[in-house]
């Protein structure tokens, strides 16, 4: 007998399959997905592999299998492994690397998982030193600007949440550690992440009729053991996590497990607690903010089936759950469940190859669903379930447009509007508590006139151009246009065009000069470098009653608060100049979330979007809670322009410290694409990135449009096999990503 084995190279060839002899003795034993020692390569030397397959013959098999090491994985592992190399152009050991235990990764792979455990990112220098170089341009990568800005505002933060954050990358940070600017810090944490949680005990509610018609139609796929993927399109408190409750007590008793994923970031807290409330069952639990250890854990704990329920990030897509009988992924438009590190996966294309494999529903949930999957429902590839009304009868907030051109018109030089001054000083008068939300995403990046709020656009894409302080120059993502900062603004000449970004520090600032009587609590990332503190924010928010909080993405999701009457969206357009095609979409999902805070009791809420866009389609959809208006109009325009969900978006990165070599296989990529003759896809020529150059490294890419279906995936793994092949991409990264969350 013959075994295929997968050898644990780092090896640029990507993805090599080796025959084996199998010794007599390992006959019965040997299983697929063990992991084995085999001589490799010259010598006497024995390389790690894992066995992908048996075979009777074998033309090339001359060499016997060593050793058997260990049988963590199984079939279904190498076969998922296998399938994501295909599909995300990565190394099947990448893969492979994600499904074993935590922190037992094979020695290869050992120093990457390990330098995970650096935990909490601090500045190393006082903050005016920082500063002072940052003013006086001493500082010369965008990239580590933008991560020091950043920690300027949010010192000490889960090296993770920095890099969702900033998106600036994790070998980055280490260089910006090497030039001495920050620091990372390794903090202890307690191995059971629930111990500190007090239990108490909560009973099912009777469900709405809107919510028993949806129960009843994912009831039916568990019943009969049959696949079926639901959108669950449901308004802010409409009761999704009440479905999903009684979705998985059902499943429990049928003595199946359930897998439960939530963005990372509103890994929060609350949504926790409800399900510890609600059942005996062990949970296991599963995100970047545990230490090795305590993942270690809570994976054994999954893997010898001591639990029933597991909640997680991205990651915890690859928990080694037996027996599953429901997968639910909740806030399911939420960009965490796409890798942004090899390998680049997609974790909602991986639930639902499981949930297909395993005849089991997968329930995607959320208010403002992704573009793409509510396409994908009204074309009845996902079943479409509306919630219309809020579960508790609690009415939706009244949201009030704040024309922040009219305030600067009539002398108001504050970040908050006269109207919103007034709405927060009659709430503190009330008793009643108020958030304040600032969207960060994409701060001070883009150029905008505060005069008539125009950003400015690539000509080619009608995408907001990204500023590049460095080179002072505006570049669109996509196309690859530049162009200088104009002084006046194009469109009505005004002076006062300028780079946007305010912090939550500085809001906080302003309020206490205003209401110095107020109590107020900042919850931005720095409150989430401490362990648990993002929950003590919370609860001390909720508890004692502090007027008001300030914050950033993170107070947007999945919290009720029944005494918040009152929120602020100082700085709405933050994300409508992203310099990417979804910009609208998130502008969108950020303010419908964070205006689902509001009024989610007996007191009716109020919300006031403050913008400089007033008119924009996603700032006024939003105000209506109109979902289905914003997405006639955004699939609209992208039909016109080609953008998913017609079309994929393939990235293709190359990066070398050498030019010619970044320009030479940037070249032959693209004509190698073009001999393919694939009409399906769309190949723009190879251009710098957005950020050209890193740290002595070249940058390029080049963008692909065009469905990513099995003849697509052939032809991109085709175009790039004789450079492999010829070894030519030696000093240099060749980087796919598909449908990437950013375009830098
Ligand atoms: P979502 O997940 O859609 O935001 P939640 O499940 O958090 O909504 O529910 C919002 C609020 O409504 C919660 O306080 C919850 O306890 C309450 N709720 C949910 N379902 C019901 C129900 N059937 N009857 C009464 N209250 C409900
Ligand atoms: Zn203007
Ligand atoms: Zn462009």
């Amino acid at each position: 007998m013959f075994a295929s084995v997968l050898i644990n190279t780092t090896a640029k060839k990507l993805n090599k399959v080796f025959d084996y002899i199998v010794p007599k003795d390992m006959e019965d034993i040997l299983q697929i997905g063990d992991r084995v020692w085999v001589p490799f390569g010259k010598g006497e030397n024995l390389s790690e592999g894992y066995v992908e397959g048996f075979k009777e013959k074998s033309e090339f098999a001359n060499k016997e299998i060593a050793k058997i090491e260990d049988s963590i994985l199984s079939k279904k592992n190498v076969e998922l492994a296998r399938l994501m190399a295909d599909k995300y152009f990565c190394n099947v050991q990448d893969c492979i690397k994600l499904m074993l235990p935590p922190g037992q990764a094979t020695k290869n792979l050992s120093r990457r998982t390990r330098e995970k455990t650096a935990r909490f990112v601090y500045l190393a220098l006082p903050r005016e030193i920082i500063q002072n170089d940052l003013a006086e341009g001493k500082i010369k990568s965008e990239k580590h600007q933008r991560l020091l800005s950043f920690l300027l505002d949010n010192d000490g933060i889960d090296v993770s949440d920095l890099e969702a954050i900033t998106e600036v990358s994790k070998s980055v940070m280490k260089t910006i550690e090497k030039n001495g600017y920050i620091k990372f810090e390794y903090e202890k944490i307690e191995r059971n992440p629930l111990s500190h949680k007090k239990r108490k005990k909560d009973n099912k509610l009777v469900l709405t009729e809107e919510q028993q018609d949806a129960f009843d139609q994912i009831s039916f796929m568990i019943d009969n053991d049959e696949y079926a993927q639901f959108l669950i399109h449901g308004v802010t408190g409409s009761g999704k996590t009440e479905i999903y409750l009684q979705l998985i007590e059902k499943v429990l008793e049928k003595g199946k497990n359930a897998m439960v994923l939530v963005p990372e970031i509103s890994l929060t807290p609350q949504i926790i607690d409800r399900f510890i409330a609600r059942f005996d069952e062990p949970i296991a639990v599963l995100h970047s903010r545990l230490s090795d250890g305590e993942r270690l854990d809570e994976w054994t704990k999954i893997k010898e089936g001591r639990a029933r329920i597991v909640i997680g990030a991205r990651s915890a897509i690859f928990a080694p759950m037996e027996n599953l009988g429901i997968l639910i992924i909740d806030e399911a438009h939420d960009g965490s469940y796409k890798s942004d590190m090899q390998p680049r996966y997609n974790a909602k294309d991986l639930a639902k190859y499981i949930a297909s494999e395993n005849n089991i529903p997968l329930v995607l949930g959320s208010a403002t669903p992704d573009i793409v999957d509510y396409y994908k429902a009204q074309n009845g590839d996902i079943n479409l379930i509306t919630l219309t009304k809020r579960a508790n009868n609690s009415k939706l907030p009244e949201v009030k447009i704040v024309d922040m051109r009219q305030e600067i018109a009539i002398g108001n030089r504050s970040m908050f509007s006269l109207e919103l001054q007034d709405a927060i000083a009659e709430n503190l008068k009330n008793k009643k508590q108020t958030i304040l939300f600032i969207n960060r995403r994409g701060f001070s990046t883009f150029v905008m006139c505060r005069d008539c709020g125009e950003a400015l656009k690539c000509p080619n894409c009608n995408i907001s151009l990204t500023y590049h302080s460095f080179e002072n120059k505006l570049k669109c993502h996509y196309c690859g246009h530049e162009e200088r900062v104009p002084d006046i603004c194009p469109n009505c000449g005004s002076k006062k065009i300028k780079y946007f970004g305010s912090g939550t520090q500085k809001v906080e600032n302003e309020i206490s000069k205003l209401f110095s009587e107020a109590t107020t609590i900042r919850m931005d990332i720095d409150t989430v470098s401490k362990k648990n503190s993002h929950e003590e924010i919370l609860n001390r928010f909720k508890e004692e009653k502090i007027d008001i909080l300030i914050g950033t993405q993170m107070v947007a999701k999945g919290h009720h608060f029944p005494n918040v009457t009152l929120v602020g969206i100082v700085a709405a357009d933050g994300s409508l100049n992203i310099g990417d095609y979804r910009a609208e979409e998130r502008t969108f999902q950020t303010i419908t979330q964070v205006s689902g805070r509001a009024g989610r009791e007996k007191d009716k809420g109020k919300v006031f979007i403050q913008t400089y866009n007033p008119d924009n389609y996603a700032i006024v959809c939003s105000s209506k809670n109109d979902f289905k208006t914003f997405y006639d109009g955004e699939l609209h325009l992208r039909k016109s322009l080609n953008y998913p969900p017609f079309c994929d978006i393939i990235l293709i990165r190359v990066h070398s410290k050498f030019e010619n070599k970044v320009h030479n296989i940037s070249s032959r990529i693209y004509n190698e694409l073009l001999k393919q003759k694939d009409n399906n896809l769309y190949v723009f020529k190879p251009v710098p990135s957005p950020i050209d150059k890193i740290q002595n490294t070249y940058r390029w890419r080049i963008v692909v449009k065009g469905r990513l279906n099995k003849k697509a995936i052939k032809t991109i793994n085709s175009a790039l096999k004789p450079i492999y092949d010829e070894n030519l991409n030696k000093d240099v990264t060749i980087v796919v990503d598909s449908n990437p969350n950013s375009m830098m």
